[in-house]
């Protein structure tokens, strides 16, 4: 799986030695949260650290030791430092320092900055001697606006420099819509299992009121439907609804017309028949929902020509063998004929689909991920051990986890298991594939396991 785009906003912090960058680094990332760690590393480093304020989560990157006058007489690693800086981050704090006055390699840096596209903050530390204070409007003189005063030693404007950063960042467009979201379902499995049966089914519930959409291949037909005043929609319908009238063509079942329905669906339906539980069956298609993160229901249909109907734990043992890369989907037995079990799984979708789109508060991931890593700890592997600093969820739907950790290699699949149970088993992820992403300090050059 191919890394998503940055998933947290980075603020850097840019300036020359000793004007205050480490100092005040600590400052935003430790102040208010406990369970913020900045990274280890030297000052020669880039440190990465996190923090959540007023409900949003930021890394900061302490771009280290940008050159100064003495040891960089022209100015070659002030620039490099910069324009990595402003390669990755989305907004800059440029730290000053109040007690010197603005210098020449200020100036070099802000001139590189004014140029640049993301927003930047100037912020005049060491604000809290007398010298900061009468040299303060000297660094208007650096043409990038009006100056912060701050105190990194005292914490003094910290918050305020917060609240001025997520200013400067846009919001992450938020999931909860206005209305309710539609749950798209696409009901999948081999020929003959009884999709067209089940989608009938569906779509004659009384309440139902169902109208054709097109959908967004050239010859899927969607179909929108509303369940109890939840909207929904059977995605790929073309041929399923006139089952029967048209050719049961190779095409309505091929594997990739399916894949396509899977990928626009929340909620993906894996019609099985009964009869055949016993014999090898294609779990391609379910293997498919589920690395494409969807939610699943498996639905045992025909279990009206079941021989033994009550029997089902033994049924439902089959299938957990069967698919045992997915044993959080839950299995439904279903008739076409009869309704039995429909009605039960088209609830079941609506959960899945809320489910996924849960947001878990980042407090509570790292208390419950903290507390299961001290009851269970990880392996040693090269005699390491996997440390997690910090968790959070940037994305829902599928739900998505990130977990900054000391090394993804130290990862062993076991463990990275263990703790995909607990955060199932703690926040009730039922039905649905979620992402736990580990993610290293040296950002972005590990692949996400
Ligand atoms: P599809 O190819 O998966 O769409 O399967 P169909 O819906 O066309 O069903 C295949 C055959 O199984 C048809 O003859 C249906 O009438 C029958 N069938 C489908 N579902 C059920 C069911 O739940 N119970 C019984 N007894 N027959 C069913």
């Amino acid at each position: 799986m191919t890394s998503p785009e940055p998933l947290l906003p980075i603020v850097a912090i840019v300036g020359r030695p000793n004007v205050g960058k480490s100092a005040l680094f600590n400052r935003l990332t430790r102040r208010n949260n406990a369970l913020v760690e900045d990274l280890p590393g030297t000052t020669r480093d880039r440190i990465y650290g996190l923090v959540e304020w007023r409900g949003r989560n930021l890394r900061i990157v302490d771009t280290g030791g940008l050159g100064d006058e003495a040891t960089d007489p022209f100015g070659t690693l002030i620039r490099e430092g910069v324009a990595h800086a402003l390669a990755e981050s989305q907004a800059v704090v440029f730290v000053v320092d109040g007690q010197s006055g603005p210098t020449g390699a200020d100036y070099e840096v802000a001139d590189m900055l004014r140029k640049a596209r993301q927003p930047v903050l100037l912020c005049v530390n060491k604000g809290d001697t007398g010298a900061a204070e009468r040299n303060f409007v000297e660094f208007y003189a650096l043409g990038l606006g009006e100056p912060m005063s701050v105190s990194a030693l005292h914490g003094r404007g910290a918050g305020d420099l917060l609240d001025a950063v997520l200013e400067l960042i846009p919001e992450a467009p938020e999931e909860p819509p206005v209305e309710p979201e539609r749950v798209r379902v696409a009901i999948v499995g081999r020929p003959n299992v009884g999709k067209s049966s089940i989608t009938n089914a569906i779509l004659g519930e009384k309440r139902a009121i169902v109208s054709d959409v097109p959908g967004t291949t050239r010859d899927a037909i969607d179909t929108s439907f509303d369940f109890g005043g939840q909207p929904m929609l059977l995605v790929d319908t073309a041929g399923i609804r006139r089952a029967g009238r048209i050719e049961r063509g190779v095409e309505r079942h091929s594997v990739q017309r399916a894949e396509r329905a899977v990928d626009r669906s929340d909620v993906v339906f894996v019609v099985i028949d009964q009869q055949e539980l016993l014999v090898a069956q294609d779990t391609h298609i379910a293997g498919y929902a589920a690395t494409a993160n969807k939610g699943i229901v498996i639905l045992v249909n025909k279990w009206d020509l079941a021989e033994d109907r009550a029997a089902k734990p033994e049924a439902a043992q089959k299938v957990d063998a069967k698919y045992k890369f997915i044993p959080w989907a839950p299995v439904i037995f279903t008739s076409a004929v009869t309704g039995e079990g429909v009605q039960d799984a088209l609830e079941l979708a609506v959960h899945i689909s809320e489910v996924r789109r849960r947001r878990v508060q980042t407090s509570e991931l790292n208390r419950v991920l903290h507390r299961a890593m001290a009851e269970h700890g990880p392996p040693t592997i090269r005699h390491k051990k996997l440390k997690l600093y910090f968790a959070t969820q940037p994305e829902v739907a599928p739900p998505t986890f990130v977990l900054f950790v000391n090394d993804p290699a130290l990862v062993h699949f076991s463990y990275e298991r263990f703790l995909e149970n607990t955060l199932r088993s703690n926040f009730d992820f039922e039905g649905t594939a979620i992402r736990v992403i580990f993610r290293g300090r040296a950002e972005g050059t590990e692949e996400p396991s």
